[in-house]
């Protein structure tokens, strides 16, 4: 398909580039025309003035004739035809490779669409087969009593559920690449959104007898909210999900000159030097070879998060240390 289009492309540059090149040739043949015309009829006219009039014998004298005028303009629409033909080549070479560069963008977002589109699918199946599994397996089951169907099917919405927020990630995401970025943000209080994001991880967090602290001062920035409590909230559930129990998580918020300075850190598992420059790819996951993992996440998280800080014309870093703990830092403009 890149081929194909890349040799259309060139088409269109070959025929852009010859149309004005034939122009061109013809308008600058049709100029020289005339001015041979016009110097051959002078000529002539020289001509009859000397016969009238004639030169002393020793001043030069130039001859022109209607045969070598021919022959001139001859010579001349030859090399003209030459000069397309090299155009032609030129353009053409030009053409493929300037066609190549101005396709490889777009072959590369629809490479990664395509990625995108089968790392989703080959996640959904997963789920889907065991649901599958389970459901026929229980049907066939003709002993399957009230107290075990319930139990089933409470499985089964585990993992509905695990699908539901699979799809509304990938919406998410997609939201996310397209997302309007001339549309108006607001004044966001950052710390109503760190503490909002907290709230919704409470349960959570207590579960697992985990102290989320946060220090942020008054400070605001201009942004989505929804979005801005997204990004929170990822985080936090992230280092709970990556911590072990009865440790901390420390959000602390600092103004540097026009910018704010975010850090969430946390006592967690930590993550390997070899995972951290993947963990915002999509789908990538760094505990997957981690045995017994419960998570039950997708590898789109930190991928959605990134994007949020993106749309916020921020940065985002991370460090970390196995068995110590990781260190996102977030870099977001102020609000004027
Ligand atoms: P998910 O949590 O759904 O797997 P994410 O995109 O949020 O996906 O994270 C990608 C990977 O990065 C996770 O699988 C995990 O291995 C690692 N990770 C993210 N946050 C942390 C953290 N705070 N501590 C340790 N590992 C983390």
């Amino acid at each position: 398909m890149f081929q194909s289009a890349r040799i259309k492309l060139t088409l269109w540059y070959v025929l852009i580039t010859m149309t004005v090149s034939i122009i061109f040739s013809c308008a600058l043949f049709f100029v020289l025309h005339r001015e041979l015309e016009r110097n051959l009829r002078r000529f002539a006219l020289r001509q009859q003035i000397i016969q009238n009039y004639p030169l002393p014998p020793n001043l030069p004298r130039y001859q022109i004739n209607v045969e070598e005028n021919d022959l001139l303009e001859r010579a001349i629409a030859l090399r003209l035809v030459w000069v397309n033909v090299l155009v032609l080549g030129i353009a053409a070479l030009a053409g493929y490779f300037l066609a190549g560069r101005a396709l490889r963008p777009i072959k590369d977002m629809v490479d990664d669409q395509n990625r995108f589109v089968a790392a989703a699918s080959h996640e959904f199946r997963t789920p889907l087969t065991a649901l599958e599994t389970a459901i026929e397996v229980n049907l066939r089951d003709k002993k399957l009593d009230l107290t075990q169907a319930k139990n089933v099917l409470k499985e089964n919405l585990i993992d509905v559920n695990r699908l539901k927020k699979l799809s509304n990630n990938l919406l998410t995401l997609v939201s996310l690449k397209g997302a309007d970025k001339s549309t108006a943000m607001t004044n966001v209080s950052l710390k109503k959104i760190v503490e909002e994001a907290a709230g919704q991880v409470a349960a959570m967090a207590r579960e697992k007898g985990i102290t989320v602290k946060i220090d942020v001062p008054d400070l605001h920035v201009a942004g989505f909210q929804d979005r801005l409590l997204e990004l929170f909230v990822i985080f936090l559930d992230n280092g709970i999900k990556y911590s072990l129990p009865k440790t901390k998580i420390h959000v602390l918020a600092k103004k540097i000159d026009s910018s704010i300075k975010i850090t969430i850190k946390d006592e967690g598992l930590g993550i390997d030097t070899k995972d951290l420059p993947h963990i915002f790819e999509r789908f990538y996951r760094a505990d997957q070879s981690r045995p017994g993992d419960k998570t039950g996440g997708y590898g789109l998280g930190l991928s959605i998060a990134k994007e949020i800080v993106v749309l916020h014309h921020g940065t985002i870093a991370v460090s970390s240390h196995l068995t110590k703990g990781t260190t996102f830092t977030i870099t977001l403009p102020t609000s004027v």
